[in-house]
């Protein structure tokens, strides 16, 4: 049976604080349990007796120790500690790689697992068996990306499927629309977006801990493509992934945007975790191709959305088909496979990509813009598809600017 929020709840629920006299769950100290893959990420809000660290640090151990009794499927436990309210910014450590600096979040984290070390992080939280706080207030408070109105995740289940292509796209399309974008990303592990946006001759720039985005093609973007030595292999433990993936994300100047796509790893796992405890997401676009193996990985990711409390906002079928020199769409992959998944799973389609050769070679030489200007199907096609998300977006955002839905 895959672990769940319930077991880790059920371990939670051993541990009693010896100064209320109740455990973690029903004293209301356990705010936010997310659960993916074997990756455990949690919030704790520290009693008065754990103001110091080592009582903090004994609890972190304690909690660690009664999840990763589950057993071999749990594969790492990331706890964090909020700030008791009215408290000011928290002091932070980090460890297993990256460096950090303490304005990038609000929380004393703590992470342990098959790796080891602290790490930090801000972050949406949603009630889970803690203090009635409304989501509303929880977002305000947490939200480290407070001048970001809308955080789009876009992931993919399967690599090379042109999961990076689409939000590149996405990215461009909704900057020629007028709105103001960033781009993320997220893909640490084999980061595409210095060569999709051509960003060779870029240098990065920073002052102190912050960072300042490429600006091309209308957009913002970071990546760690463009910190690290692109000739070494991206090889992260758990705990530096959080730690990479909070500093792109929070210490970018990224000033204001109405968008900011970010452009998950392949798979499942802990960057979506680690997002979606940071930020609070408007939503999740999947892209798919429309090969049955393909669309089981989508259902997969799609799946793995809904764990993590992240709407999905629609499916994107890339590769759906082919225009021929005849003009002629042929459809090599079997067009509509995508199509009928998202049906299935109640998901709105935002767009059908051709298979392009043109397309694939801007994208190699990180030129996307030139998609937009052939006036041919492909230009029809990624404008309608960045229409779609946001009108997808924009037409069911609640008062609080962020869409109310979720996939059945
Ligand atoms: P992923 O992010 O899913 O791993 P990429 O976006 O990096 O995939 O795309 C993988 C390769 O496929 C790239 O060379 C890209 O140019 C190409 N590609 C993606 N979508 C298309 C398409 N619709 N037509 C032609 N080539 C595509």
């Amino acid at each position: 049976m895959a672990l769940d929020k319930e077991q880790v709840l059920e371990q939670l629920r051993e541990i009693v604080d010896p100064w209320q006299g109740k455990d973690l769950v029903s004293g209301e100290r356990v705010e936010k349990v997310s659960v993916c893959d074997g990756y455990v990420s949690l919030r704790v809000v520290p009693s008065e007796a754990e103001a110091s660290a080592t009582r903090r640090d004994a609890l972190q151990q304690r909690i660690v120790k009664a999840v990763k009794s589950l057993g071999d499927e749990v594969q790492q436990v990331n706890v964090e500690f909020t700030e008791p309210s009215g408290g000011g910014e928290a002091e932070s450590s980090d460890a297993g790689g990256a460096s950090t600096s303490a304005q990038a979040g609000r929380a004393q984290n703590a992470a342990a697992g098959h790796g080891s070390g602290a790490q930090q992080g801000g972050g949406q939280q949603q009630q889970q068996g803690g203090a009635p706080q409304s989501a509303q207030q929880n977002a305000k408070k947490d939200n480290p990306l407070p001048n970001v109105k809308h955080t789009i995740a876009v992931g993919a289940g399967k690599g090379g499927v042109g999961k990076s292509t689409v939000s590149v796209n996405m990215a461009v399309g909704l900057a020629r629309k007028g709105y103001r974008v960033g781009l993320l990303d997220a893909d640490i592990y084999g980061p595409s977006v210095p060569t999709l946006l051509g960003l060779a001759d870029h240098q990065p720039r920073g002052q102190k801990d912050t960072l300042f985005p490429f600006e091309v093609h209308g957009i913002k973007s970071m990546t760690i493509g463009k910190l690290v030595d692109p000739e070494k292999p991206l090889i992260w433990r758990g705990p530096m992934a959080h730690g990479a993936f909070r500093q792109l994300a929070t210490q970018t100047d990224w000033g204001e945007l109405d968008y900011l796509i970010i452009d998950l790893p392949p798979g499942t796992g802990d960057v979506p975790l680690t997002m979606s405890q940071m930020i609070p997401l408007t939503g999740a676009v999947i892209v798919c191709t429309p090969q049955k193996v393909a669309q089981d990985d989508a259902v997969r990711a799609a799946g793995m959305f809904k764990q993590l409390d992240v709407s999905v906002l629609g499916v994107v079928e890339n590769m759906s088909y082919f225009i021929g020199d005849d003009g002629k769409e042929y459809d090599i992959f079997g067009r509509g496979g995508a199509v009928e998944m998202a049906e299935r799973l109640v998901l709105p389609v935002l767009g059908t990509i051709p298979i392009n050769m043109a397309l694939r070679a801007n994208t190699d030489n990180g030129n996307p813009t030139a998609n937009f200007e052939g006036g041919d199907k492909l230009a029809e096609e990624l404008d309608s598809m960045a229409g779609n998300l946001a009108e997808r977006v924009e037409g069911r955002a609640d008062e609080s600017g962020r869409p109310s839905l979720s996939i059945s």
